[in-house]
């Protein structure tokens, strides 16, 4: 069996879940395996709501006063209850904040192993085999688990599968995983979110992108971009040199040390195509790219490519867009 676990987001089921669970109806298709969905802690009760329509053999629901707000020694003391209890061959959630704090310490409690971040599955018969990049993702590497262990903790990247390909058509049982917790067991506290509590900006939720990179070249020609997003209906976002340079608040930046965004529209305006921009923006549905070098590796994820000068681009398109 494989147990999709899946997170809160402000009220939501988190979008690196759904994709999760994706993953695991189609590993599940693959393996011949039934997939089940485990609502765990903070608002589990509305995610199995929304998770009621997803086609999977059960919807498991573990709540507790103790961790109706996330908590690492929590989370990974329910999580390796149920595991124990249902003996899952595959646990799979999303690469998030959360999962890189908390799931490894599953993998220690109970002596199982944890394969991270996985960009792609590939099978060997009926043994999968998970591609995860390494070396700051300069190299990709195979991992196939060792098939004597009962159980594997597995982490997706970001729009390593697309939560289109989530096959609905509901549960069929429902049921409620008796949670054992004391005092004791929680010894940390969390604090909330830090990235979008600030702003009010929600990348993340977005539809149109318009994104910013060093190829800018200066503050000043920030508001150029700024009136292109204008007329697109479209949140500005950047890549890291630029907030690191305090053009754009760190709120706006894209990437593997900023936000994971999936818009309709993703238009980058002088970003190379850096792996740990693109990890974050990958999953747009469209991308546009505008840069000079026609080897930018951006061009190798766009939709369509625009090689050419920004200055001369953006202020053109922004006009014909304004009239
Ligand atoms: C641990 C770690 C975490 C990181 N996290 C992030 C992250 O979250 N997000 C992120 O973005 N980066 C991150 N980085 C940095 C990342 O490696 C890249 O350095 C960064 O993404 C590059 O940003 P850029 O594309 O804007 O700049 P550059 O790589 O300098 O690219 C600028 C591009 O603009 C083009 N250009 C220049 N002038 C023009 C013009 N006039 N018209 C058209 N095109 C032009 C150039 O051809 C070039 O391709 C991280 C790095 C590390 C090591």
């Amino acid at each position: 069996m494989i147990l999709v676990v899946l997170e809160n987001q402000r009220g939501n089921i988190h979008a690196f879940s759904k994709e999760a669970v994706a993953a695991g109806q189609s590993l599940g298709s693959k393996l011949g395996m039934d997939v089940s969905i485990l609502c765990l802690g903070e608002n589990a009760s509305s995610l199995k709501e929304q998770a009621n329509d997803y086609k999977s053999k059960s919807l498991i629901l573990a709540e507790h006063d103790m961790i109706s707000a996330y908590s690492a020694d929590g989370y990974s003391k329910v999580l390796s209850d149920v595991i124990k209890d249902v003996s899952p061959k595959y646990v799979i959630m999303g690469h998030s904040y959360m999962v890189r704090d908390f799931l490894p310490r599953v993998s220690a409690k109970l002596d199982i192993p944890f394969v991270s971040d996985i960009i792609s599955v590939t099978y060997d018969g009926d043994s999968p085999i998970f591609a995860r990049q390494v070396f700051n993702a300069k190299l990709a590497t195979n991992i196939q688990p060792d098939s004597s262990s009962n159980t594997t903790l597995l982490s997706f990247q970001s729009a390593a599968f697309s939560s289109d390909e989530i096959e609905l058509g509901g549960s069929d049982a429902v049921s409620v995983f008796e949670v054992s917790l004391n005092a004791e067991d929680i010894k940390s506290s969390s604090e909330p979110e830090f990235q979008e509590s600030a702003s009010g900006v929600d990348l993340t939720t977005a539809d149109v992108i318009v994104s910013v990179g060093r190829g800018i070249e200066s503050q000043d020609n920030i508001p150029m971009v700024e009136s292109l997003a204008k007329a697109m209906g479209a949140e500005i976002a950047s890549s890291r040199p630029v907030v690191d340079m305090g053009w754009l608040p760190s709120y706006r930046q894209v990437g593997s040390s900023g936000q994971s965004v999936s818009p309709n529209l993703y238009f980058s305006v002088g970003i190379s195509g850096a792996i740990q921009h693109v990890v974050g923006m990958k999953g747009s549905k469209n991308i546009i790219a505008i840069n000079k070098d026609e080897e930018a590796p951006i061009f190798e994820i766009a939709d369509y490519a625009v090689i050419g000068d920004l200055m001369e681009i953006v202020p053109k398109l922004t006009e014909e867009l304004q009239k």
